[in-house]
C-alpha cells in the first residue's frame, strides 16, 4: 500500500471506531487531533523504508532515524510490520505520555504534532509544518494526549493489515519465520502471510478502496458539521423500512 492509502485507511478506521462507540471521543477538537495522529501513524511502520514518506519528512534527522530503525528491524516489511513492532510503537507512545518535564509531556506532544503534521502534509493541506504546530497547541489545550498511544496503536495496526492485503504480505511473527510447508499466495516459504485482495501495492483496486474510504471521511466531516446524518446512522435509516 502507498503512504497516502495507509493514512486514509487509518483515519477512516479511527472514525469508524469512534462512530461505533468502540473508542469514546469527547469533542470534535479531540476527534480532529486523534484522527490526524492516527492517520500519521498509518505510515509509521514504513519508517523502515529509506524512500518512504517518513524518511523524507525532516531530513537529515528523519533519514538517519529511518536507516537506524531499518537496520535494527531487519529491513523493509520486517520488524516494524510485526506484532513485536506494533507493541514497540504502542509502548513508546505510552512511555512518552508518562515522561513529563515541569508537568508537560513534551515527548508525547512532539509525537502527536509530528504524526498529525505528517498526515496534513500527506493530505496536501497548505502551510507545511505550521499545521503540526497548530495541532500541538490544540492537542495540549484539549487534553488529547492521553489518547495518543491508542491512536498510534490503531494507525500502525491498520498499516500492517493494509500491507497484509497486498501480494507481498507481512510476517507478523518476526523475528521468527513460520515457513509454509508448501508455498502459496497466502502463506509463503519466506514466512510471509497475505490475503492479496488488493494485488500489488499502488494497484487500481487499492485506489478504489482509498477513494471509497476518502468519501467516508468526507461524509463523516459533513456530519460533524451538522450538514448530513452520520454514515452509520444513514445506513440504519436505509435498512429500516419507512412507516
Ligand atoms: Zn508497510
Amino acid at each position: 500500500m502507498m503512504g497516502y492509502s495507509h493514512s486514509v485507511s487509518a483515519a477512516a478506521a479511527w472514525l469508524a471506531l469512534v462512530e461505533t462507540d468502540i473508542i469514546p471521543v469527547q469533542s470534535p477538537q479531540i476527534l480532529l487531533v486523534t484522527a490526524l495522529t492516527c492517520a500519521g501513524a498509518g505510515m509509521l511502520p514504513d519508517i523502515d523504508h529509506k524512500n518512504g514518506t517518513i524518511a523524507h519528512s525532516i531530513p537529515p534527522v528523519s533519514s538517519i532515524v529511518s536507516a537506524v530503525v531499518s537496520s535494527l528491524s531487519g529491513g523493509h516489511r520486517k520488524g516494524t510490520h510485526s506484532l513485536v513492532g506494533l507493541i514497540f510503537f504502542w509502548a513508546v507512545a505510552i512511555l512518552a505520555e508518562r515522561l513529563t518535564y515541569q508537568g508537560i509531556p513534551w515527548a508525547s506532544l512532539l509525537i502527536t504534532a509530528y504524526m498529525g503534521g505528517l498526515a496534513l502534509r500527506t493530505f496536501g493541506a497548505p502551510g507545511g509544518w505550521l499545521g503540526a504546530i497548530g495541532l500541538g497547541f490544540l492537542a495540549w489545550h484539549t487534553d488529547s494526549l492521553a489518547m495518543t498511544p491508542l491512536a498510534i496503536g490503531v494507525g500502525a495496526t491498520v498499516h500492517v493489515i493494509g500491507d497484509f492485503l497486498t501480494t507481498r504480505g507481512v510476517n507478523p511473527a518476526w523475528p521468527l519465520t513460520l515457513k509454509a510447508p508448501t508455498s502459496s499466495r497466502f502463506w509463503k516459504k519466506s514466512g510471509y502471510f497475505a490475503l492479496p485482495l488488493l494485488g500489488d501495492a499502488g494497484s487500481k483496486r487499492e485506489m478504489v478502496l482509498t477513494s471509497a474510504l476518502s468519501l467516508y471521511i468526507l461524509w463523516f466531516a459533513l456530519a460533524l458539521g451538522g450538514i448530513v446524518d452520520y454514515p452509520a446512522a444513514s445506513w440504519e435509516h436505509l435498512l429500516t423500512p419507512a412507516k
